[in-house]
């Protein structure tokens, strides 16, 4: 079983008390490795690492441009070259299947690429102004980034904030989640390899409520990037706010689906179950809301509840295998309490609603895909996120009723829209309140395209050309042409 350390100046270190977390593996309960618990004085030392490397060494510079993307580069080499580890290991981790995991791996490397472009090309502009005046815009790096990520994508949430602050000069003091921290503690063995400068990539693995509150709060951070829960999200504004850091939030959804009678009803069916069901369902994106046209209710639902008990579930690793074991015992009880509270609001469980039997999943956290029928707008399995394989289902009548049901949520991250109808699809697809939209497709993610939620799913977007945005700074500088005095005085 291996131990990890946390990187911090560019060196692997033990916590400052000795603390250790054991990982194991969510399918089958086996030990999966050991991992340094910080304590807020190692969250301290990672702080004062990246406060000195952005104060005083060239990283930040805007001439070392082309030195970041070309490590950029190189990491995005490293992590191709040892895609298959790294997939593996998030899958032992967090116990999504193996192809998700390879994709994600796969998405991380493009992401670092893309952004190894993006450094290059941080760009201001001059502006007439009425004086002879040579006003410029340029654009600076923000300075130390702290990034707190979830436990459900590791090395791809991971990648999400590194890539875009590492490309803009920031440097970074990462925590990732207690639960996950394995393969992006594989990526800083890679930034060490590479010889990131000492300080640029810091990691700090441990527990939210530590090592996460202590970065979230940490005076010499001046920007903060978080992704997880709406709750946490709202508890790292209100620590950011202390020292007026920046931030940026990536949090929950209750995403709807809404399938209108005439659209492809067979593939519909498929995409709604890979958007409920795909890694399990804890995605923040999970379009875990089906609205459906009532005069298509019974025929579609039947459909994708066909679909669903069709999924293959076992160990990731397994062949053949399209969903895993929840993350934790812990989070499988949280999903349970919804099943639970589904049936006793009086909601139809039509498939799942259990664990699955057999001695394979004894160890393991495993749910069957759950469909809930009979689902009232007011439900909690309607109004909550569940972030697992739970889908609640509800009937509408009119296009107007379905924007009302689809809006009719605190959230606003994501959304689908099912029709043949190409201007019903754009004038529904334009009323929901959601950041991220899909028309006859569901899930499919880009490197290129921003990302982020409106209502309570979020500040801010990250990934494409928006994604750089929150790690810069913004800088006027006036340059007087005129050599004759300014006369006010004299
Ligand atoms: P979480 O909020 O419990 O934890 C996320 C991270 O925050 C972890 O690293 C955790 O250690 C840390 N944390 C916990 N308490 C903290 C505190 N008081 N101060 C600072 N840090 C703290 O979320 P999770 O259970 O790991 O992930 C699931 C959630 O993440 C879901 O709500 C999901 O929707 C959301 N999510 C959102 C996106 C998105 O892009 N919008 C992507 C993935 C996950």
């Amino acid at each position: 079983m291996k131990s990890y350390k946390m990187l911090i100046n560019g060196a692997w270190m033990a916590a400052s008390d000795g603390g250790t977390r054991t990982l194991t593996d969510p399918a089958n309960g086996e030990m999966l490795a050991t991992v340094a618990e910080a304590t807020p004085d190692d969250v301290n030392r990672a702080v004062a690492a990246a406060r000195q490397a952005f104060d005083e060494g060239s990283w930040a510079a805007s001439d070392n441009a082309q030195n970041r993307a070309r490590l950029l580069l190189a990491l995005a080499a490293r992590i191709r070259e040892y895609a298959a580890m790294l997939a593996e290991l998030d899958t032992r981790n967090c116990g999504k299947p193996l192809a998700e995991a390879e994709a994600d791996v796969s998405d991380a490397a493009a992401c670092f690429e893309y952004y190894a472009g993006q450094a290059t090309k941080i760009m201001g502009e001059t502006v007439p102004v009425p004086m002879n005046m040579l006003s410029m815009v340029v654009r600076e790096p923000v300075g130390v980034a702290a990034q707190i990520v979830p436990w459900n994508y590791p090395l791809l949430m991971a990648t999400w904030k590194l890539a875009p602050a590492l490309a803009a000069g920031c440097t970074v003091v990462l925590k990732p989640s207690e639960l996950t921290p394995l393969s992006v503690l594989e990526l800083g063995q890679m930034t060490i390899d590479l010889d990131f400068p000492p300080g640029v990539v810091n990691f700090v693995t441990g527990a939210g409520e530590v090592a996460g509150a202590a970065l979230s709060s940490h005076p010499d951070v001046d920007k903060i990037a978080f992704t997880g829960g709406t709750d946490t999200g709202s508890l790292i504004m209100q620590a950011a706010a202390k020292n007026i850091k920046r931030v940026t939030l990536e949090l929950g959804g209750k995403n709807p689906v809404v399938v209108f009678a005439d659209c492809d009803m067979e593939t519909a069916a498929e995409w709604v179950a890979f958007a409920a069901f795909a890694n399990q369902g804890e995605v923040c994106s999970a379009g875990s809301r089906l609205l459906v046209e009532e005069s298509v209710h019974d025929v579609f639902v039947n459909r994708v509840a066909d679909i669903a008990r069709t999924i293959k579930l076992g160990h990731g690793l397994g062949e053949g295998v399209r969903m895993g074991p929840l993350v934790s015992a812990e989070h499988r009880q949280k999903v349970e309490h919804y099943i639970n509270v589904g049936k006793a609001e009086g909601a139809t469980v039509l498939t799942g609603g259990k664990r699955p039997e057999g001695d394979e999943f004894a160890k393991g956290n495993f749910v069957e895909p759950t469909i809930f029928t009979n689902v009232t707008p007011d439900m909690t399995i309607a109004r909550e996120e569940i972030f697992g394989p739970v889908l609640a289902v509800i009937p509408f009548r009119t296009e107007e009723e379905a924007v009302r049901l689809a809006n009719d949520t605190e959230y606003g991250l994501a959304a689908g829209v099912f029709t043949k109808d190409i201007n019903r699809a754009h004038r529904v697809v334009r009323q929901i309140r959601a950041g991220i939209t899909w028309v006859n497709n569901y899930h499919p993610t880009f490197n290129e395209l921003p990302w982020g939620g409106y209502k309570k799913s979020g500040i801010g977007r990250e990934l494409g050309k928006y994604g750089i945005e929150s790690y810069l700074e913004t800088k006027q500088i006036n340059v007087y042409l005129d050599e004759a005095p300014l006369g006010w005085y004299v």
